[in-house]
């Protein structure tokens, strides 16, 4: 009896499986993490080919039945078995992961492994048909979307193998296909991705739109206006900080007087809060800022769903030039 909604769905066709392993460049020295072993039939193939495994199975029944298949035979002492939720597990090191998951989860495992450290040389995971395909799409893809977008910018992708419904007990409802995630190295920096995610949210909320009528939504505006000007009381508490300490290094005095100066620099802080609450003006003065920055890179006629990395990449750092951030 299998858990439809532990996403139970068992590979019956050793060829798929072998094939699965074969292309997944598996090393005698690797150290292959697996994923919702189920009873098992991958990570006996992964166990021919790699170190060891270790396998993150949910179902304690599953558990149970992996060991008992395995115990007494060579194999046992290179599998380790950890019971729970692979999204609440800390991963141990590995070398490769492969797996045919519950689809339930691609997303956020996805992103779990990227965020992985220290990076993995490769993934190759079964999943959902569309998600591949959204995993993989490039600009111009119907299926091109954010998850593309953010996946590429840390990982290279590929799509491997097409698997139909029925080499699955019980079948599920959907294809799948099998894709490779290889972690770009080095990982781009956590601010890059951060703030990357930010833009990509925006510009792939209406992706057939020009970035010009997506930049001129009065909810973005506003909300990337927050984002600035929450921004910008930080810098100016923190230069506020900075001169604070700099006149208490200067004065020897850091008794009553120090803390009279922090006040008066505190007072400074409020002509900001003057400044914003006089603004009739100023909401379309921040957006003049981003419409500039959208003519200064040409991309107000452009669409997202056309957009290269490349492309986003640069019209992220013409934001950060003007001050404007995603995170
Ligand atoms: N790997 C086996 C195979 O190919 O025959 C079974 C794959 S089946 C699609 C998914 C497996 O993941 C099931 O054994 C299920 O119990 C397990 N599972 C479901 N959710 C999980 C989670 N959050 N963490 C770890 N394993 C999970």
């Amino acid at each position: 009896s299998f858990h439809k909604s532990k996403g139970q769905h068992i590979l019956k066709n050793p060829l798929l499986v072998d094939s699965i392993v074969q292309k997944s460049g598996i090393k005698t020295t690797d150290v292959i993490l697996e994923i919702g072993p189920g009873t098992g039939n991958l990570t006996k193939k992964l166990l021919d080919a790699g170190k060891s495994v270790v396998a993150v199975e949910l179902d304690p029944r599953m558990v149970l039945e992996l060991q008992r298949r395995f115990q007494g035979t060579p194999y046992s002492h290179r599998l380790k078995v950890i019971q729970g939720d692979v999204l609440k597990t800390d991963l141990p090191y590995f070398d490769i992961c492969v797996a045919n998951i519950p689809y339930q989860i691609s997303s956020p495992l996805t992103f779990k492994l990227l965020n992985h450290q220290p990076p993995f040389r490769c993934a190759v995971i079964m999943f959902q048909r569309e998600f591949a395909m959204r995993l993989v799409a490039q600009p111009g893809d119907n299926l091109y979307c954010r998850l593309s977008a953010n996946t590429q910018l840390r990982a290279r992708v590929s799509h491997l193998l097409k698997v139909g419904k029925n080499n699955f007990r019980p079948p599920p409802k959907v294809d799948s296909s099998v894709v490779r995630i290889e972690p770009r190295k080095p990982a781009p920096d956590t601010n890059l991705v951060r703030e990357f995610d930010g833009l990509m949210r925006i510009c792939f909320n209406r992706k057939n739109k020009t970035l010009g009528s997506i930049f001129r939504q009065k909810t973005v505006l506003s909300v990337m206006e927050k984002n600035y000007k929450t921004l910008q009381a930080l810098h100016q508490s923190q230069s506020n900080l900075s001169v604070d300490s700099i006149v208490r290094m200067d004065g020897s005095d850091f008794g009553d007087n120090g803390d009279d100066l922090r006040m008066e620099v505190d007072d400074g802080g409020d002509d900001e809060m003057e400044l914003e609450d006089g603004d009739g003006g100023e909401v379309s003065e921040f957006k003049e800022k981003v419409l500039n920055v959208l003519k200064e890179g040409d991309f107000e006629e452009k669409r997202s769903s056309k957009l290269t990395q490349q492309e986003f990449l640069y019209l992220l750092s013409l934001f950060n030039k003007a001050g404007i951030h995603f995170s």
